[in-house]
């Protein structure tokens, strides 16, 4: 059994991580700073700077087909970059990107909607959560009825990731009530904010927030709708199983730089006369971490060499995003609890991502959701416990 990382990855791998530690970690007391003030760690302009700069160092469209100018890379180098830029809790993604459900688009909507995504010039958000219908995504109400060449909508969306800042949605409606939302009854559909819904910010914990998406009689051709009528739970389904690799990806980054922090305050600062490391305590929390976050990574990259494999990989992302959710809550706590009075302040980043991790318990999926997935595919024999080993 080889446990080892290519050449190639490991070229990828350390370029990523020399772009990272030369690019973003030296804004890291700016963008703590501008946390602190209530300002957004990263204006807009900033982002897309870096993301210029990190074209020109050959990173663009990490998932990208390369017909779009991309990179097209594997879910395992995907993953092993997500790791990369996690290590920063800089606001920093790789440009060129767009939502992979937009890959269904036709000629027309890919000009309108998926090109001008890829290339940074619109923003999309993706909506499928409602007021009364997170946890049960088949529940939702949005309602989209025909009128001729045009579809009306009405409902609202809520907790949508750049919901306040996007150009256009993705917005999955009810279209057959008389179906099963999941077998027919809603279809995407793809809405510019000019076309009249609106959107209403939510303060949350974390940096930054997502939005509500107001619909009230907003009409929309049929020509923008995303695949086939009947078929957006699907699309939706297909959106967040992305994530579920991805989520403890950028974990396990945060997990590797803020246990690297803990070591070091652990051998430099003295109580009693002697550094805290010497004391089991802090020794335990310290191995504990380090051998959760090493889990977490087996579970992720198996998660995603099992995408690569062209198998469904729904069993093993579930698992390595709820257990690599829960690592890192665990993680930081015990990151935070090493540096004492320290760890709680905002000059230190680790409040930070204890505020921020929080959320990879419940978004995408919560962890209840992840084990009603995973024990669901036992009990019912879809999968064998020990997967490809068994
Ligand atoms: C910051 C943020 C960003 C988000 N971004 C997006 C986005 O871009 N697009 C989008 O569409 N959505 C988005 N979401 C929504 C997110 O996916 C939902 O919040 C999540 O799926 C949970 O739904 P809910 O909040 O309605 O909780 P609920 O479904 O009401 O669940 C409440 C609690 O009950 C538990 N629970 C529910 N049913 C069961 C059950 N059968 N058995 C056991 N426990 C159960 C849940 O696990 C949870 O702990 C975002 C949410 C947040 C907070």
């Amino acid at each position: 059994m080889d446990f080892a990382l290519s050449d190639e990855e490991r070229a990828v791998r350390d370029t990523v991580r020399s772009f990272i530690t030369k690019e973003v970690v030296p804004l890291e007391q700016e963008v703590l700073r501008r946390e602190r003030a209530h300002q957004p760690g990263l204006e807009p302009g900033e982002l897309r700077e870096l993301q210029l700069k990190a074209r020109k160092f050959g990173f663009w469209g990490l998932s990208t087909p390369q017909e779009y100018g991309g990179m097209d890379l594997s879910a395992v180098l995907q993953s092993l970059i997500w790791t990369e830029v996690g290590r920063s809790f800089v606001p920093f993604r790789f440009g060129g990107e767009a939502d992979n459900i937009l890959y269904y688009a036709d000629e027309a909507q890919r000009a309108e909607f998926l090109i001008p995504t890829i290339e940074g010039e619109r923003i999309s958000c993706f909506a499928i959560t409602e007021p009364g219908a997170g946890s049960d995504a088949a529940n939702i109400k949005l309602r989209a009825r025909r009128d001729g060449d045009d579809w009306v909508l009405n409902g609202e969306k809520t907790f949508i990731t750049n919901g306040h800042d996007a150009d256009f949605t993705i917005v999955v409606a009810v279209t057959d009530p008389d179906k099963d939302v999941r077998a027919g009854g809603s279809t995407a559909f793809l809405v510019d904010r000019s076309m009249g819904w609106r959107s209403e910010f939510i303060q949350t914990m974390g940096e930054g927030g997502p939005a509500s998406l107001i619909f009230d009689d907003v009409r929309v051709p049929a020509r923008n709708i995303l695949g086939e009528v009947g078929q957006g739970f699907e699309l939706g389904m297909k959106w967040i199983g992305r994530g579920r690799y991805i989520i403890p990806s950028h974990a396990l980054g945060i997990g590797e730089r803020a246990l690297q922090m803990a070591i070091d305050h652990a051998n430099t600062r003295e109580t009693f006369g002697r550094p805290i490391g010497v004391n089991q305590a802090i020794q335990w929390m310290i191995a504990d971490s380090e051998t959760e976050l090493e889990a977490a990574r087996w579970l992720t990259l198996r998660a995603a060499w099992t995408v690569d494999q062209g198998e469904d990989p729904r069993h093993s992302s579930s698992m390595a995003k709820l257990y690599g959710a829960g690592m890192i809550n665990r993680l930081v706590d015990r990151v935070m609890q090493v540096h004492g009075g320290m760890g709680y302040t905002r000059e230190l980043p680790i409040e930070r991502w204890y505020r921020q991790v929080r959320l990879f318990r419940i978004f995408e999926g919560t962890d209840e959701m992840q084990r009603l997935i995973i024990s669901r595919d036992l009990l019912r024999g879809y999968t064998k416990i020990g997967g490809h080993l068994a």
